[in-house]
């Protein structure tokens, strides 16, 4: 699934591999978030924490649609990148084990 980010600068949607904005040539270096005011609300730790206590698969729409952040050592960083395979699996147990009784 391809993962976009908003260039802050334009809010063009450009690919997070993509190295600058299409749009207005801003360095891709840029598209990550500098303060964690700017992260939506559904992009941050807790809405994904809470996401996952209420209803799993918005969990799991949440990281394959894109990054989550959290903000951590005075900046903003987001999720490794196989974070969201481990939600998926942890996923695919609880299914297993609702399955299973
Ligand atoms: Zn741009």
């Amino acid at each position: 699934m391809p993962n976009f980010v908003n260039c802050p600068h334009c809010q063009h949607q450009v690919h997070e591999s993509a190295p600058a904005c299409p749009s207005c040539g801003a360095p891709n270096q840029a598209m990550t978030y500098t303060s964690y005011d700017q992260v939506p609300w559904y992009r941050r730790r807790w809405a994904l924490v809470l996401a996952a206590f209420v209803f799993m698969p918005i969990a799991l729409i949440i990281v394959f649609t894109g990054d989550v952040y959290l903000f951590k050592d005075g900046k903003v960083q987001t999720f490794p990148k196989n974070f969201k395979y481990t939600l998926l699996l942890i996923f695919a147990v609880l299914v297993a084990i609702q399955l299973s009784r």
